[in-house]
């Protein structure tokens, strides 16, 4: 421990924040130790020798006076094998850990570290020595658990000659490579580490063409995110916020999950805790643990380290999206995350803006959601990796005119309105189709055309087309009655129906409608608007619409949710009974047609 002679002095203790003086050294940032319990901080505010730290650990009964340790390091984590499977707190302290040496209620200075010192890897090298490297080059690889290959990666600022590589078992901390650069010796662990307020270099950032496949209809069909997009997702209690995440983390085309909660009531947290490592990966059978990184926030744990765990989480998503892979990063809730914020900036009496956020809290949170993207990774065999961030916004009282959900649609280029009142309906997922929206529709239109021809695009079109004029006769309705409609719009509100029941809505506990694939989506709403077509001309030919409706081919659109992935070509034979039925309807003969 340092002499104390050189130690700066607290001489204020606000609640998180505590100010200290004979601070010459400090440096934004930089991580300091408070007081002989070596509580852990972080410097936030400089003036002069003064530094302003707000600390990551209960401050009760710390006074003025006591020592304050600098670093002279910035808040890191560590990064390497053994981050998967774990449950750490906000600034990655692993709370199996910390549980083990305090018991629940966390006290104060807890040392921990992020990953496990003792335990051993085998570590499979895919150069050998003499091989020319530069950073992010892969080394070697463990297989850190049963669904995820851990890749190590020659660190940031490393190139040079690979002068020796170790092969087989080693920690994290032992030596796996040197590689000789400029004339010195550069040794290489598996673990690295990485200041979490930083985003960690890439080569170029690619334009997001390309959808993250959910398998969840409406929002592949009407609001997909982009792989290395954004989305945000508002939580009113009881919507399904919870259910969608589960989807999300489950199916989602992503091969790492980092999931960082901030809950209000402790047994918010308690729930994640409980419910994510029971989740099974539908792909594998095995637990979806073994290849997520779960960050918590328990309420009992100080607001300074809600602040800082949406860096410590998106660190750890972009160490892996280096890799190469697909990286989803949810934050559950930014809200809870900002009110630390706020709470923090209030402290250091800093001008308030709007509802008392800090005025900073747009381009803060612009800077989170900007560190994810697909990008063209460091290393030179052009590996691409994608981290899209997911976050939950929870606004008082389901009101989003609040300033963090206004900050964060400006940002996001996905919204998922989460709504109480289909919940209260049971229409899950609870998705409002006309408040939702996603400003990657276009920028997926390739990728659409090149599975899909110009179908998809058409069918989505017309799909939201037929919702939003639903919204408008049921106002008609309303005001007169449903005798006022035309057959037209009534056979409009039959087919939207059959859109809101038969499409969108989605069981997440059903074995097979859990899941659909673009195909069988795109199978759905070709049938749904084929009888809609198929529907019009009947009426037009003299057919009763409602002897149409009465149809039985029509039980069986409904059920084509429900055919298997295997059997989604059935649904050929569905548009075909559709075809016929309706030609019988009206005394046409459909053998010349499909003869
Ligand atoms: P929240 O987290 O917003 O409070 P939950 O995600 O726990 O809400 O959802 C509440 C309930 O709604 C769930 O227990 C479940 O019964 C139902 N539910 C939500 N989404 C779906 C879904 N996609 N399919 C079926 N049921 C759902």
């Amino acid at each position: 421990m340092a002499n104390t002679d050189n130690a700066g002095r607290v001489v204020k203790v606000s609640g998180p924040l505590v100010v200290a003086e004979n601070m010459p050294a400090a440096k934004m940032y930089d991580v300091v130790r408070v007081s002989d319990q070596r509580l852990i901080g972080e410097i936030i505010e400089v003036r002069g020798d003064r530094a302003s730290i707000q600390v990551y650990e209960e401050t009760g009964g710390l006074g003025p006076g006591e020592p304050v340790y600098t670093t002279g390091m910035p808040l890191s984590v560590e990064l390497g094998p053994g981050l998967i499977e774990s449950i750490f707190d906000g600034i990655q302290r692993p709370l199996d850990e910390i549980y083990r040496q305090t018991g629940p209620r966390i006290t104060r200075g807890v040392e921990a570290y992020a990953l496990n010192r003792t335990k051993k890897w085998d570590f499979v090298p895919l150069l050998e020595a003499g091989a020319d490297v530069e950073e992010g080059d892969i080394l070697g690889t463990v297989q850190e658990t049963s669904l995820v290959v851990h890749k190590i990666m020659v660190p940031p600022g490393v190139r040079g000659k690979l002068t020796f590589i170790h092969r087989g078992e080693a920690t994290v901390t032992d030596t796996i490579a040197t590689v000789e650069q400029d004339g010195k010796t550069v040794e290489i662990q598996m673990m690295q580490k990485w200041p979490v307020r930083r985003g960690r270099p890439y080569k170029e950032k690619l334009a997001p063409t390309e959808p993250l496949v959910t398998g969840q209809r409406v929002i592949d069909m009407f609001f997909p995110v982009a792989k290395g997009g954004t989305a945000a997702i508002p939580g009113p209690f009881g919507s399904g916020k919870t259910v969608t995440q589960h989807q999300l983390a489950k199916w989602a085309d992503a091969e790492i999950i980092v999931y960082v909660g901030c809950g209000e009531r402790g047994n918010e947290m308690t729930d994640v805790l409980n419910e994510f490592p029971e989740l099974l990966d539908p792909k594998s059978g095995e637990p979806l643990m073994k290849r997520t990184v779960l960050i918590a926030n328990t309420s009992d744990m100080p607001v300074a380290a809600r602040e800082a765990s949406i860096y410590t989480g998106i660190t750890i998503a972009e160490y892996f999206r280096d890799m190469g892979y697909s990286v989803a990063l949810m934050a559950d809730s930014t809200s809870r995350w900002a009110e630390a914020l706020r709470e923090i900036s209030g402290r250091l009496e800093e001008m308030p803006g709007e509802e008392g956020y800090p005025a900073y809290l747009g381009s803060r949170l612009a800077e989170f959601y900007e560190r994810s993207g697909k990008v063209v990774c460091l290393g030179r065999d052009g590996r691409v990796g994608a981290l899209t961030a997911v976050g939950a916004v929870s606004p008082p009282g389901g009101d989003i005119s609040e300033p963090v959900s206004q900050n964060t649609l400006r940002i996001v280029k996905v919204f998922w309105g989460l709504d109480a009142s289909l919940a209260y309906r049971r229409h899950f997922p609870a998705i409002n189709w006309l408040q939702s929206y996603s400003l990657y529709t276009d920028s997926f239109s390739d990728y659409y055309r090149e599975h899909f021809g110009t179908s998809w695009e058409e069918y989505r079109t017309e799909a939201m087309r037929i919702l939003q004029e639903e919204a408008e006769l049921e106002e008609i309705v309303r005001l007169v009655g449903q005798d006022a409609l035309s057959e037209r719009e009534r056979l409009i509100l039959e087919t939207a129906r059959s859109v809101r029941e038969d499409f969108l809505h989605q069981n997440s506990f059903h074995e097979v409608d859990t899941y659909a694939s673009l195909e069988k989506q795109f199978r759905m709403i070709k049938l749904i608007l084929h009888f809609y077509h198929e529907a019009q001309r009947g009426v037009e030919r003299g057919a009763r619409l409602q002897e149409i409706l009465n149809l039985p081919v029509r039980e069986q659109i409904a059920r084509a949710r429900y055919l298997a992935e295997s059997d989604i070509a059935r649904m050929d034979d569905i548009e075909k009974a559709v075809s016929e039925q309706i030609a019988a309807l009206i005394g046409e003969d459909t053998e010349a047609q499909y003869a």
